[in-house]
Order: structure tokens, then C-alpha cells, then sequence
């Protein structure tokens, strides 16, 4: 339930009813199948297709390309209603992947790989973390070659989500250039299935996020046509990255924005129900006040994320305040559920209760993406 008593002003008719269509299926086909895939460390390789069906894959892509035809709303919505849901598996990559390739790819390229993102016969991926150059992406190991019409790609990745179904991966690389120049680094798209010299490896076990699928990706040789390349030539890819990278930072924000809207609802009914010292916890003026604050930043997040993504859609969100909403955001989404768990009392820490569940998904927020401290970076270097 939304906290504050409104649509975001970001609303329309259209994608009022992209929420309705988005909320029955993800409870339908997600969210009854999640224990399942908590335990399996990945989604049924099927929902991919069937959220394609549904258009809830690259909904604000162009219907030229496959996509819904929508606008950032449309995706936002889906975001939400994932987090809402408590839904982590992954499909927002999609989305992240498909705006690299309708940005820098060329019409061809475009054709050949967005349809087919966009009904799920292609399922996205992005690498750019390797295990020795994370924050620091001008450290990025992974070459490519030059070999007449051919990439050779060598190297490995790690941290990869939807690393083990991925059969496209959009990658950086390193293609030439003084290992300090920002021109060193390019982007190049694999189609993965049966490529000579591509190795997913282990899965990895998280703490949280489980049924999302985070794998080492490792490179041997591996020839890609240098028609793969994102952009018009070599050396583009970090600036590609920094453009990009605003639209990942935003949909992380607008999901911490409703995860925590979400905590705080299921805790004021929680708290209205437990009774300690013979009447229900609400009724203690520290649960009151606790949720008071967690419901002020709350609100808070939510103007701010509304705003964003009113820019965004605008074309004027700059990359100094999408790294603001994703550092604030989820910073802030951490905090409140916190405070929610300890207002939970034990069973805040038990398993079977949400807002458990919501506690150990929600600390990956602040890492990745670029971790809050790189945010702030990016922010005081506006200064
Ligand atoms: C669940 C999960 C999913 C992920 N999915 C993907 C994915 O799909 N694709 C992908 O490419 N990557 C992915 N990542 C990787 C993620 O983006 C990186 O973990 C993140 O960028 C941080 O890099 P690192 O882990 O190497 O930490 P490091 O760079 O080693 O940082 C360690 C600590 O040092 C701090 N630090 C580093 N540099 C600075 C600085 N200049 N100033 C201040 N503090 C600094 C960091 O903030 C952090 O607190 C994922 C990670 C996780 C955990």
C-alpha cells in the first residue's frame, strides 16, 4: 500500500492499467513460485517468456524494437510492483541490458537482439565486475583482441546476475590504450548459447536475494564478431557506462523507495496486532514514534523518487542526482526496515516473516550499482 494518499503524479490511464496487469501477475506466476526458487538459487527458466507474454519485460523500449512502447513509468511500475512484492530475481536487468544496446547499438543490432529480449527468448546480463576491479572499473582485466573481423575475449567476471541463464551478455573489455586511459575500455554484446571459450561457474551464495542467479563468467579465447561492438568504434565504453549506469542507479532507487513504503505498512499492521503488557504494541509511544520517523522518511523518499523520475522521463535527470536518489534511497530503505525488524522483536528475525526476508535482500542496495560511497563521490565531485 502506498503511504502517501495519491497516485505519483507520474500516473496516466495507461499505466494504471500496466499496475493492475503487473500486480496479478507477479503474484500469480513470481511471487506463489518463490520459495521454489529461493531454493534452487534461480527463477523457472520459463517465467522469462512469460513475463515477455504479459509485456512486462522492456516496457519502455519502442513496439519498433519488441518493447512496450511506454515510457520510464512503464518500467518504474514493474519495478515497484516487484519490489512490492518482494520479487528479487533478476528481471530488472533486462531492462538495464536492452537500454545499452537502444542507446549505443546500431539499427541492425537492435533488430537482432531487443525483439527477442523483449518476449524473454534472450535473457540479459551485464559484466563489468571482475574480482579484482569492482569500484575501480578502469582496472578491468577482460581483453579483447583484435583478430581481422573477430573479437578474442579473454578473462573472467564475477558477481554476475542472471550469470547461469544469461545468453546475451553485455560486456566490458578492455580493447587498447594506456591502462589509465578512460578510451581503453569498449562494450561488447555476446550471444552466448554454444560460444567456444564461454564458462559460467559456480553459483554464488548470498546471504540474500536468493532465488536471483549471481555466477562467475569466465572467458578462454572466446571469438565475437567485431560487429558486436557497442557504439560506432573502440574506447567508448566507460563513458557508455557512466550514461548508462543513471538508469540502473534510478530503477535501484524507485525499488528501495517501495520495499520501504512496503516495510512500514506490514509492521503498523504487525504492530497492531502483537500485544505486549496486555495491549497492542502500537500503543507504546516508541512504536508510534519509530514508525512516525519511518514513515516521514518514507514519504520523503517517495517525493524525491517521484521527482526523478518525472526528470527522467523529461530527458533531464543528470547523473550527479541519480547517483543522490540511489545513494539516499537505499541508504534510507536499509534504515527503516531495520527499524521495523527490531519493532518485529523475534520474529523479525525469523524466516517466515517478511519483513526477515526484506531485511537480508535490501543491504545488497547500497553495494552495488556503484556503492553509496562511490555515489558520494560522484556527488562531491559536483561540489
Ligand atoms: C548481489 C550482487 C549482484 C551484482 N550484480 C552485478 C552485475 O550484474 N554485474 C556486474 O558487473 N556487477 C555486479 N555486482 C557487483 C557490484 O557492482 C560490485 O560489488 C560493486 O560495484 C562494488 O565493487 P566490489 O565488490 O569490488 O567492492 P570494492 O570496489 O572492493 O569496494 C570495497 C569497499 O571500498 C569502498 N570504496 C571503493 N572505492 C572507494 C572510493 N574511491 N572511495 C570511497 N570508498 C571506496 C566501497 O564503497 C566498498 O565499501 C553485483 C554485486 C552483488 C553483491
Amino acid at each position: 500500500m502506498r503511504l502517501i494518499n495519491r497516485e505519483p503524479p507520474w500516473t496516466t490511464d495507461e499505466t494504471r492499467a500496466f499496475r493492475k496487469v503487473a500486480r496479478e501477475f507477479i503474484a500469480r506466476e513470481f511471487v506463489s513460485h518463490q520459495a521454489r526458487w529461493d531454493e534452487h538459487g534461480r527463477p523457472d527458466p520459463e517465467a522469462w517468456s512469460k513475463a515477455g507474454r504479459v509485456g512486462l519485460l522492456l516496457p519502455d523500449v519502442p513496439e519498433d524494437y519488441g518493447g512496450g512502447g511506454g515510457t520510464f513509468a512503464h518500467e518504474a511500475v514493474v519495478i515497484e510492483e516487484l519490489a512490492r512484492a518482494g520479487v528479487h530475481s533478476g528481471f530488472g536487468i533486462q531492462s538495464i541490458v536492452a537500454h545499452y544496446i537502444l542507446a549505443y547499438g546500431s539499427e541492425e543490432q537492435k533488430r537482432r537482439w531487443l525483439p527477442r529480449m523483449a518476449s524473454g527468448e534472450l535473457i540479459g546480463a551485464i559484466g563489468m565486475t571482475e574480482p579484482d576491479a569492482g569500484s575501480d572499473v578502469q582496472a578491468i582485466k577482460t581483453a579483447a583482441r583484435r583478430e581481422g573481423d573477430q573479437y578474442v575475449v579473454n578473462g573472467s567476471k564475477t558477481f554476475i546476475t542472471n550469470g547461469s541463464y544469461a545468453n546475451l551478455v553485455c560486456l566490458a573489455v578492455r580493447t587498447g590504450g594506456a591502462a589509465a586511459s578512460p578510451r581503453a575500455l569498449s562494450l561488447l554484446v555476446l550471444e552466448v548459447n554454444d560460444l567456444a571459450g564461454y564458462r559460467v561457474g559456480r553459483a554464488l551464495h548470498k546471504v540474500g536475494r536468493r532465488a536471483q542467479d549471481t555466477c562467475e563468467l569466465f572467458f578462454d579465447e572466446l571469438r565475437v564478431p567485431i560487429g558486436n561492438l557497442l557504439g560506432p568504434g573502440e574506447g567508448r565504453g566507460l563513458f557508455q557506462m557512466m550514461d548508462q549506469l543513471s538508469y540502473e542507479r534510478l530503477s535501484i532507487a524507485v525499488s528501495a523507495v517501495a520495499a520501504a513504503e512496503s516495510a512500514v505498512d506490514l509492521t503498523t499492521r504487525y504492530v497492531k496486532e502483537r500485544k505486549a503488557f496486555g495491549k497492542p504494541l502500537i500503543d507504546l509511544q516508541n512504536t508510534r514514534f519509530k514508525l512516525a520517523e519511518c514513515k516521514t522518511d518514507a514519504q520523503v523518499g517517495r517525493i524525491f523518487v517521484d521527482n526523478c523520475i518525472q526528470q527522467f522521463i523529461a530527458g533531464r535527470l543528470d547523473s550527479v542526482t541519480a547517483a543522490m536518489a540511489k545513494y539516499w534511497l537505499t541508504d534510507c530503505q536499509c534504515r527503516i526496515i531495520d527499524e521495523c525488524v527490531q519493532l518485529h522483536g523475534g520474529y523479525g528475525y525469523m524466516q517466515e516473516y517478511p519483513i526477515a526476508r526484506m531485511w537480508v535482500d535490501s543491504r545488497v542496495q547500497k553495494i552495488y550499482a556503484g556503492s553509496n560511497e562511490i555515489m558520494k563521490e560522484i556527488i562531491g565531485s559536483s561540489l
